[in-house]
């Protein structure tokens, strides 16, 4: 056993291997970053009232146990007995309380509920959200490793778990993040429920998404409506999104003329974030967040993000045409002087989303 300190409490977990990856209890340092997100969305999320905690693949217990030092009203629950065991270490050597269940998590949800339920298994999330709905009052957060057949690097994979299409574009980590909260808004509409994405990020190996839900049918509705499809033409880079549960696919770009149009979906096309939540939410990173500052560069990037549904790569632009790429904040100039909007995201150095066509973009870099 060794034991880790993170974001004021002491671990227990069990003798690491490189990877991270151990034999009975699953621990993962590399994810200080998305907990660390977590405790400052959980904070902005209990000055809203809210009480009750669910970490429900709990192994090591570390986010119930971060989240009963903030005074959530805790519950763990991990089908693995060895894990359970962990968590009330782990609880009791912090002098915290909470529950700990040893109980298959689908079963637990089905009788009872809880403010906020944090949905963070090793690989994908699928086989979790039909409860989570059921048990969830307020907040879903998910996280899914399997981002490969998210974003359509594994479309095969992709189409049986999700129910959707989702190509491989150069903005892979919207589509894969898009296409999760796409499935979520169908999930929770077989039960009356509709979600209000408030933040999502995409982060090297994982997605994290978290869903506001609403009990009432007419929101179930709304948010249907926010699905849709994305035609993307794989030689000129255009785009164009079309709500509605009915493809009508492009056979030819409208852009380049070209025949290579590909279609994702259905695929969330609304919000991804709620700019005040954020600033709440960074408002609430404090220093003993060993992620701190990547906590807040993640959450300034986010909350400044166009809301447009896909974005660009500038580098890859400039490549595709040849061009010598400038500094981001000279291509920004460009594009805001020519009378659009711009903005950076968070998805990579050289990302940006805008309102401006491809062709327009083109323009503007061959000025
Ligand atoms: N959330 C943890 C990592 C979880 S790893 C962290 O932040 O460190 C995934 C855990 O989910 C494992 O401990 C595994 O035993 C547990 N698990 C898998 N299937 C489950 C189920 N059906 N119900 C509850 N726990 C489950």
């Amino acid at each position: 056993m060794y034991v880790i300190s993170e974001g004021g409490v002491e671990i227990r977990v069990p003798s690491m291997s490189v990877s991270g990856k151990t034999k009975d209890v699953f621990f993962n340092p590399e994810m200080e970053l998305n907990r660390d997100l977590t405790i400052a969305v959980l904070r902005a999320y209990k000055q809203e009232g809210m009480e009750t905690y669910l970490d429900a693949n709990a192994a090591t217990g570390i986010r119930g146990t971060r989240a009963a030092l903030d005074g959530w009203k805790v519950t763990l629950v991990d089908i693995s007995p060895e894990a359970v065991e962990l968590c009330k270490l782990n609880l009791s050597i912090n002098n915290l309380s909470g529950e700990v269940h040893h109980n298959d998590v689908n079963i637990e949800l089905r009788s009872k509920r809880y403010d906020v339920v944090d949905v963070d298994p090793f690989g994908s999330p699928i086989s979790f959200l039909d409860s989570a709905f059921r048990g969830a009052r307020k907040l879903l957060c998910v996280t899914a490793t399997d981002t490969a057949p998210l974003c359509g690097a594994h479309l095969q994979a992709g189409i049986r778990r999700y129910s959707s299409v989702p190509k491989k574009t150069e903005y892979h980590a919207e589509i894969g993040i898009r296409n999760l909260l796409s499935s979520m808004a169908r999930w929770g509409a077989r039960y009356d429920i509709g979600i209000n994405p408030i933040f999502c990020h995409s982060t090297r190996h994982y997605y994290r998404v978290y869903v506001e839900i609403d009990r009432r049918a007419s929101k179930a509705n709304e948010a249907l409506e926010e699905l849709g499809y994305i035609h993307h033409c794989s030689s000129c880079l255009y785009r164009e999104v079309q709500l509605g549960l009915l493809s009508f696919p492009i056979l030819s770009c409208p852009s380049c003329g070209g025949k290579k149009v590909i279609t994702s979906g259905p695929i969330w096309l609304g919000k991804t974030h709620d700019k005040d939540f954020i600033s709440k939410a960074r408002s609430h990173v404090t220093e003993e967040m060993g992620m701190g500052s990547r906590v807040e560069r993640i959450f300034s990037r986010v909350a400044e993000e166009l809301e447009v549904p896909t974005h660009y790569d500038q580098h890859k632009l400039c490549r595709l045409w040849g061009l010598p790429a400038p500094s981001m904040e000279i291509f920004i100039g460009q594009i805001v002087d020519a009378g659009f909007e711009i903005s950076r995201t968070h998805y990579g150095g050289t990302t940006f989303k805008t309102n401006a066509t491809i062709s327009e973009i083109y323009e503007i870099a061959n000025d």
